[in-house]
């Protein structure tokens, strides 16, 4: 026996009034949004007008069928047209009263405007008389018959728009007339003629063998409704793999193997004088979240009208009061009350009155900002609409962040000169400055400025710091300047590829372009976008309200994971405090090495004389405890996890190739003979510390292995700090990080060794310091022997950023700008591994996790690479069973957030699985 596979469904009422709906609004994946919702709103009793939803899966097949239907698809899509005429009392091209219908596209998701629709199909030379007849009211025929021919022509047959819309204007000339509605029945007659001699002149005959032609070959507009209908349909179809549906889907991660449904429906006519109007509106106040009713219409219009923003609309709070329509904008008030009681959230509609009478033409759930998504969880809540736990799960971490930073204004228009990666949110506008020092001096000129480089390092800290954004030509979205930036908050660019920076000169070049960005130039970045404008764009700050504060309070009730934040000063640590950080997951010491120590860092390492070094370890010893102190004091009671210096020490040494310029030219200039022999001494002690692959080289514990100083010194500050305040009455928690450890040993040592420094400051104050010592997870063989290490360790944090590098041998500042995108779009990978955990490294974190935790069940267990702060990964991490991540403090309340939707969508589920 052959399945019988269901390919049409009706909605809306029969003859008799009687519901005859086959579908559901859970149907999206079958009906397409509107088709499931339109099915829906008539289950529920609400004015839709009849139709019937070809599915996605029809449309599916007919591309799989190379554009041809499936067999049977055709007959049933006549039995549901037929069923249609039937329920309506009316024939679709029918010359006494004829039935017209809409035909419209609708995806399983959303892609407003991306595809095809025909309205007034059905209309021929003798069903126009019909329509005539019925209305009495031949001007509104022939604008409909038309509007139809100029629809048709455009969207199925693909004739040019621009030669009916030059017709039109040059018959308003001719009648020395301004509106469209201005025309009369007689010049839109004429107007059909002409549309139809369009039509004539630009389809093939030999693309569409199936339409009439006359003596001359030349093909006539279909009047057989069937065919009319069967074209549209198959445009419909077409339509999904046009070009702007496809970039759409590509944008916003929609499979495009779903298809399109098409939705056939009876019109109904908001143009049909002053009783009739059309509009689209929101339950709610999409932008504020504000509980009132909030769209706009226009009297005597069709749809497209209120959209193409032709006319002047009117707020729909005056609907009620205008002549001829008082009932139907009452009735309009309890749809939308209706809908949302249904719906339990925000709906968004679209309407026509027909002569006095409403019609529901498509709801959805609508989409809102940020604030509104706050905004009207809360509001929902408290009517008792929904719960807490929905309020929870209905807002998107990722919007959280609109709230944070500033942004382009919406309403300002500006020219992208360059495209980068979006590497960290908000938006910054600044004079262009081309080196860290001169982001200094600007900001003590107190001049707003943005730093442009070819990538940042260490160095640049200072100036990132007083930066209002950052951008780079160079980079991914973990590269120094991304992870930097984001951590500080300050809105960043990087990758911006197509720009040539010559830092030398001062200015930056866009390839393919004669723009040229010299240093004081006015540039404007927007980080949550990744685009880069010339010239000063005008910011807004979102207002941060009370709404963020009370879900996040909400969602603490509901999450299982610790949130802790990436933080390395007492500033970021209060801030992480703000955003309800519980401690600091990362403190990562490198960047308290820069500034003006970086000088003493800078003796330590290239001095051979001994007393120069000491000298150096005692003075970061100094700072070091006051760094901590600062830190443990702000983040009193909570855990704050110090790791030890992880970076390759060349880093804190000046660049070998800006150096060796720097001696050509003193040589090239007759300079100071000695000065010249102590830079070459100079470039080759940093040469000879230079590495091939830096990343996998003398850094993390290995370094502190070669030079057992520099952890004892870090130690010595952490235990001297926590004893400090200890004696003060605070209450510190520190924790000791040991970074990128592969066999055991290298903990075992480095972990014997700091007992020892713990043990003698301890006794120096008098005091026992028992602090957690612990290491980082970031390299695969760290992973698969983690029952090894966690017997060494008391607590494992997994630092993705090179947990992904290494396991996939990427190299994680090259390849998100080089070859990523690519492998994006070929789908060899489904995202960037970098910004959401991949399942292979999630597969090695939850095996160090079991390991860990078989030889020490109390090992505590956390993420503080950057995927700590995505939402995705967020949930990951939730059900491997951490216990806590941690992520720049701007990133908190979203992963508080995201943790608390892991819990819910964990607890919805097991209470299903029932
Ligand atoms: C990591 O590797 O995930 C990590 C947090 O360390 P870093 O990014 O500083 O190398
Ligand atoms: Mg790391």
């Amino acid at each position: 026996m052959t399945e019988t596979v269901k390919r049409v469904y009706a909605f809306g009422a029969d003859a008799a009034g009687v519901n005859v709906t086959e579908g559901n609004k859970d149907m999206k994946p079958i009906l397409g949004g509107k088709g499931a919702n339109l099915a829906e709103m008539a289950a529920i009793g609400l004015p839709v007008p009849p139709g019937f939803t070809i599915t996605c899966q029809t449309c599916v097949e007919y591309y799989q069928g190379g554009n041809q239907f499936a067999p049977g698809a055709l007959d049933e899509i006549e039995k549901y047209r037929l069923d249609l005429e039937e329920r309506m009392g009316k024939k679709i091209g029918d010359s006494n009263d004829p039935l017209l219908v809409s035909v419209r596209s609708g995806a399983p998701f959303s892609m407003p405007g991306m595809m095809d629709t025909v309205l007034n199909l059905g209309l021929n030379d003798e069903s126009i008389k019909g329509l005539i007849a019925q209305t009495n009211n031949p001007r509104f025929a022939w604008d409909s018959y038309r509007r139809f021919v100029q629809m048709f022509s455009k969207v199925v047959m693909d004739v040019e728009g621009d030669l009916f819309e030059n017709a039109l204007t040059s018959i308003k000339i001719a009648r020395g007339v301004s509106g469209d509605n201005d025309l009369s029945a007689e010049d839109l007659e004429t107007l059909v003629g002409t549309f139809k001699d369009i039509f004539s002149s630009h389809v093939r005959a030999e693309d569409y063998p199936e339409l009439e032609k006359d003596a001359s070959g030349k093909v006539a507009f279909p009047q057989d409704p069937d065919l009319q209908l069967l074209l549209s349909i198959k445009a419909v179809f077409g339509s999904w793999m046009n070009e702007r549906a496809q970039l759409y889907r590509k944008q916003n991660k929609i499979p495009d193997d779903l298809g399109t449904a098409v939705n056939v429906q009876v019109m109904v006519f908001g143009n049909k004088g002053d009783t009739s109007a059309t509009g689209v509106a929101f339950t709610r106040n999409p932008a504020s979240g504000e509980n009132e009713f909030y769209g706009d219409y226009l009297v005597n219009a069709q749809g497209e009208d209120v959209v193409a923003g032709i006319r002047n609309t009117s707020p729909i709070s005056e609907l009620k009061e205008i002549a001829g329509l008082e009932e139907a904008g009452t009735e309009l008030d309890k749809v939308f009350t209706a809908l949302e009681n249904h719906y339990r959230d925000m709906c968004d509609i679209e309407f026509t009155i027909e002569q006095g009478k409403l019609w529901m033409l498509q709801t959805r759930v609508g989409k809102r900002t940020a604030a509104a998504a706050l905004h009207i969880a809360i509001d929902m809540v408290n009517e008792g609409l929904i719960t807490k736990e929905e309020a929870i799960l209905r807002i998107d971490p990722a919007q959280l962040d609109q709230l944070l930073h500033p942004q382009f204004d919406k309403d300002a228009s500006y020219d992208v000169v360059a495209k980068g990666l979006n590497a960290s949110p908000g938006a910054a506008v600044g004079k262009a400055v081309f080196s860290s020092a001169t982001a200094v001096q600007y900001a003590e000129n107190g001049e707003k400025c943005v730093l442009v480089r070819w990538e940042t390092n260490p160095d640049d800290l200072a100036g990132m710091v007083v930066a209002e954004g950052i951008l780079t030509s160079h980079g991914g979205k973990t590269s120094h300047a991304a992870v930097i930036a984001r951590g500080m908050g300050t809105p960043c660019v990087c990758g911006a590829e197509a720009l040539r920076i010559d830092a030398e000169a001062c200015c930056a070049s866009i390839v393919g372009t004669d723009i040229v960005i010299k240093e004081g130039d006015v540039i404007s970045l927007d980080g949550t976008e990744g685009i880069v404008v010339l010239g000063a764009v005008d910011l807004v700050l979102p207002e941060l309200s009370g709404d963020l504060d009370i879900i996040l309070s909400w969602a603490d009730e509901f999450r299982r994971l610790g949130v802790r934040a990436n933080a390395d000063n007492p500033e970021d640590a209060e801030l992480a405090l703000e955003f309800g950080a519980k401690g600091i997951g990362l403190c990562r010491t490198e960047h308290m090495f820069l500034g003006d120590r970086k000088a003493i860092i800078q003796n330590y390492i290239l001095s051979d004389d001994p007393a120069v070094k000491d000298k150096a370890l005692e003075d970061l010893l100094k700072v070091q405890t006051e760094d901590f102190y600062g830190i443990f004091k702000a983040m009193d009671g909570l855990p704050v996890v110090i790791r030890l210096l992880d970076p390759p020490l060349h880093e804190f040494l000046d660049n070998p190739r800006e150096l060796e310029i720097e001696i050509t030219r003193m040589e090239y200039t007759s300079g100071d003979k000695d000065a010249i022999i102590t830079k070459r001494a100079l470039l080759a002690r940093i040469d000879s510390m230079a590495e091939m692959n830096p990343m996998l080289g003398l850094r993390g514990c290995r370094l502190a292995l070669l030079n057992p100083e520099l952890p004892a010194l870090q130690v010595r500050a952490i235990a001297t700090a926590t004893a400090m305040l200890l004696k003060e009455g605070f209450n510190p928690h520190a924790e000791i990080m040991i970074p990128l450890v592969s066999v055991e040993p290298e903990l075992a040592t480095l972990r014997a060794e700091s007992e020892e420094v713990l043990a003698e400051v301890g006794e120096e104050f008098g005091i026992t310091l028992d602090l957690p010592i612990g290491t980082m997870i970031e390299l695969p063989r760290a992973a698969i022997t983690a029952d090894e290490i966690g017997a060494k360790a008391d607590f494992f944090s997994f630092g993705t950023n090179d947990l992904t590098q290494t396991a996939f041998g990427f190299s994680r500042d090259d390849v998100e700008s080089k070859f990523v995108p690519t492998y994006l779009e070929r789908k060899i990978i489904p995202f960037n591994p970098f910004e959401t955990l991949d399942e292979g490294v999630a597969k090695l974190v939850k095996i160090a996790c079991e390991l860990g935790r078989k030889v020490n069940p109390n090992i505590d267990l956390g993420i503080c690479g950057e995927h700590g702060g995505d939402p995705e990964s967020v949930k990951t991490c939730h059900r491997i069973g951490l216990d806590y991540v941690s992520c720049s403090p701007y990133r908190v309340p979203l992963a508080r957030l995201a943790a608390a939707q892991a819990a819910l969508e964990d607890k919805f589920a097991t209470s299903d699985n029932r």
